[in-house]
């Protein structure tokens, strides 16, 4: 008999999560099964186990920032073998045949199965994530590791990484240009070492001035608090782009006028309340107001190469599966540096 997979699930909107168990799919002959070592915990985890976007299906075992060793493949898997590093984000499928998947944009997939609470094919319920021992993952969607990089950093670059990572590449984020980077949260603080990484000057908006120093640290090379009005009135047209990474509602105009005529305020923060917006600051400069969802395969391989060239992870802090409520309600606090991540040891 297959041997239950640990877990931790919310088993309702309301209630904490805590211990689950379950049983994984046998590796069919293409997919490649991971003993999970580390998972990051990003916010849309707790937008999700809270039911705060709507359509959450419990018990919702969240984590898609999921990085690990393979342990079995399937016959018709050539890109991994047993004891490889191998890693999973968001999604775990995709319909291969509509014109997002062709152009490698399987986010935008119709059918896109994402990494848990999506529908699943293989057990009539929802897939489940990364707060858990193990996964079992069609190898068109597992990514490669590299040897030698920080294991426990490495695993949020699968949601908070490549979130921010696309939207500068898709923006063509470069020297020469200014960058607005809104909330040093766990997308907030790649996006700074991303923007920074690809030669723009950049600039931090926080609501928290004990992050500045931080901030430098991370690559910001000035930082503004944002609830300071005349801080935020002398960077007005200073922006080429911004990347929102805000998880709760907020004033999109007092961005909107940071940007330079034709600039772009690009969202990636999913508040789950509606934010109010004046036209006029869209208007007056012909300003762009755009959204980035994660990325396709082929670039999340690109970027987790390229962090690995440059020595690029994440800050994280390391905790226990039994210190994942406490996680949920500091993250909402906007109380981590940067990221937590759960070392899976300890679900073990
Ligand atoms: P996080 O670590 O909690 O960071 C969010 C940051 O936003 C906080 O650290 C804080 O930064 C700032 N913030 C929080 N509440 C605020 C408020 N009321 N007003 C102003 N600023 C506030 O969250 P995350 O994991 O980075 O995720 C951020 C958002 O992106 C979430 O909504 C998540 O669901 C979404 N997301 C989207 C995608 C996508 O594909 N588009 C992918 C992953 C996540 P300061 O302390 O610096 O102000
Ligand atoms: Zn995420
Ligand atoms: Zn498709």
């Amino acid at each position: 008999m297959t041997p239950q997979t640990k877990a931790y699930a919310a088993p309702s909107a309301k209630s904490p999560l805590a211990p689950f168990s379950f049983v994984r799919r046998d590796p069919l002959p293409d997919d490649v099964k991971i003993d999970i070592l580390f998972c990051g915990v990003c916010h849309s985890d707790v937008h999700t186990a809270r039911d705060e976007w709507g359509g959450t299906t419990y018990p919702c075992v969240p984590g898609h920032e999921i990085l690990g060793r393979v342990v079995a493949v399937g016959r018709n898997v050539k890109k991994f073998k047993e004891g490889d590093l191998a890693a999973v984000g968001c999604m775990v499928d995709s319909c291969r045949d509509c014109h997002s998947c062709h152009e490698n944009l399987e986010q935008f997939c119709e059918d896109v199965v994402f990494t848990y609470n999506s529908p699943d094919e293989h057990t009539g319920g929802v897939t489940y994530g990364g707060y858990s021992t193990n996964i079992v993952v069609n190898q068109d969607f597992v990514l490669k590791v590299r040897d030698g990089v920080d294991l426990a950093a490495t695993a949020p670059l699968l949601c908070a990484g490549i979130t921010t990572y696309s939207p500068l590449r898709h923006w063509k984020v470069s020297k020469g240009q200014t960058v607005g980077v809104v909330g040093l949260g766990g997308l907030g603080h790649m996006a700074v070492k991303f923007a920074n990484a690809f030669g723009a000057h950049v600039i931090l908006f926080t609501t928290s001035a004990n992050k500045a120093d931080d901030a430098k640290r991370l690559g910001a090379h000035e930082i503004v608090i944002s609830k300071n009005e005349d801080a935020m009135k002398a960077k007005a047209m200073s922006c080429d782009f911004i990347i929102d990474t805000v998880s709760a509602k907020h004033d999109l105009d007092a961005y909107l006028n940071l940007l330079k005529r034709d600039g772009t305020l690009c969202m990636v923060g999913a508040a789950p309340d509606p934010v109010p917006l004046g036209v006029f600051s869209l208007i007056r400069w012909r300003h762009s107001l755009a959204g980035s969802l994660i990325g396709g395969i082929a670039e999340t391989q690109e970027m987790l190469d390229f962090c690995a060239e440059r020595g690029i992870g994440c800050d994280i802090e390391k905790i226990k599966i039994d210190y994942i409520n406490e996680a949920y309600e500091r993250m909402i606090r906007s109380d981590v540096k940067y990221r937590f991540v759960i070392d899976i040891a300890s679900l073990k």
